[in-house]
């Protein structure tokens, strides 16, 4: 079916089954590849979502005051060598995880993917992980921190060392031009996805997380406890970004979801929590006030049944309760009232997609 537009002496041809013909050609891996970043007609129209929630989310480091912070850390009578152990430890870590999360979604997810509402969430994501890490910037140098000690630390730590290498060993294979019409190379990328988004992002994130928002529950780090709870509700659209990626991935290609690769994913989400244990030990070497590692553990145990259940696959403790129901409510910041207000909303304006009437292609 044709449709002609007549602009003056000029007219146009629009070809419907073109279009449809692309939409078609959509896909998560394998996918028709243009230079043309032809966005529409949208296929995966939860990416475009995400991607307006994403940004309309928008934070900057400097707009958070670390004044009280910096007061906290200087004096001698109000923090514990505990807490600020956390502390260091919580910018140590995310300090390299930042970046290792931003480049793999830039040079591995992001290459394969071939729908461009897909590349353009992606590249979203990417630029959050910039604001994350510049975040620890401000942080570190706000602090006096030395920042050859945050360097250090993903060496000399061996618990930040093994759970780095936990993650990037997914990537490294896949950083060169595979054949992805094969099953066992859609395997790889099925389970790169599922590594960041699920057992790191989605689990490893949160031991941390719950302690720094354990500190900024008892007034300690206001500013750092912020941004960390901005840094979290990024981080639940990073979740549900690579979930949505995953599950498709799997429904185009169905023949990769054996039983096998259901426990090999299983068995890789259990490695990542014992990997996220021994690393909660660390940053809880001695007792502190209203922390206790115990507590932390079986916390990560309940996020990580979360996890895999949001990917259809089964529990490791079926049934586990949430030992720290004050973190959820936490981390849903929508409830919390004034939330940016003037800055956030300037960015949320009507999307130029909003005007184009899908019927019209
Ligand atoms: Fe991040
Ligand atoms: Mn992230």
């Amino acid at each position: 079916m044709e449709k002609v537009f007549q602009l003056g002496s000029r007219s146009f041809v629009l070809d419907q089954d073109k279009a449809e013909e692309a939409f078609a050609a959509k896909r998560i891996i394998n996918g028709r590849r243009s230079m043309a970043f032809n966005l529409l007609p949208l296929k995966y129209p939860w990416a475009y979502d995400l991607y307006r929630t994403m940004k309309s989310n928008h934070w900057e480091p400097e707009d958070i005051s670390m004044q009280k912070d910096v007061e906290q850390w200087r004096a001698d009578n109000i923090l514990s060598d505990a807490e600020r152990w956390i502390i260091r430890m919580g910018i140590g870590y995310f300090s390299a995880a930042e970046g290792i999360v931003g480049d793999n979604i830039i040079h591995v997810i992001r290459e394969v993917v071939t729908a461009p509402e897909l590349k353009l969430v992606l590249g979203r994501h990417a630029h959050e992980e910039n604001i994350h890490a510049d975040s620890l910037l401000y942080m570190i140098s706000s602090l006096g921190i030395n920042p050859h000690e945050c360097e250090a630390m993903f060496e000399q730590i061996d618990t930040i060392r093994k759970k780095n290498e936990f993650v990037t060993r997914t990537s490294h294979s896949l950083r060169r031009d595979l054949d992805l019409t094969l099953p066992e190379n859609k395997k790889l990328i099925a389970k790169n996805i599922f590594v960041f988004g699920q057992c790191m992002e989605g689990t490893q994130f949160y031991g941390l997380f719950g302690m720094v928002l354990s500190l900024y529950r008892q007034n300690k780090f206001p500013g750092i406890g912020r941004m960390f709870r901005y840094t979290l509700r990024d981080e639940s659209n990073h979740i549900e970004l690579l979930r949505n990626l995953f599950m498709d991935l799997i429904g185009e290609n169905p023949e990769i979801w054996t039983e096998e690769f259901r426990q090999e994913l299983t068995d890789t989400m259990s490695e990542a929590v014992n990997l996220e244990k021994e690393f909660i030990q660390d940053c809880l070497p001695m007792s502190a006030v209203g922390l206790s590692a115990d507590e932390f553990c079986r916390y990560i145990d309940f996020i990580a049944d979360r996890r895999l259940e949001g990917v259809g696959l089964r529990p490791l403790n079926p049934g586990i309760d949430n030992p720290l129901p004050w973190l959820a409510e936490m981390m849903d910041i929508k409830k919390e009232q004034n939330f940016f207000e003037g800055t956030v909303t300037e960015y949320q304006k009507a999307s130029a997609l909003d005007m184009v009437d899908n019927d019209d292609l």
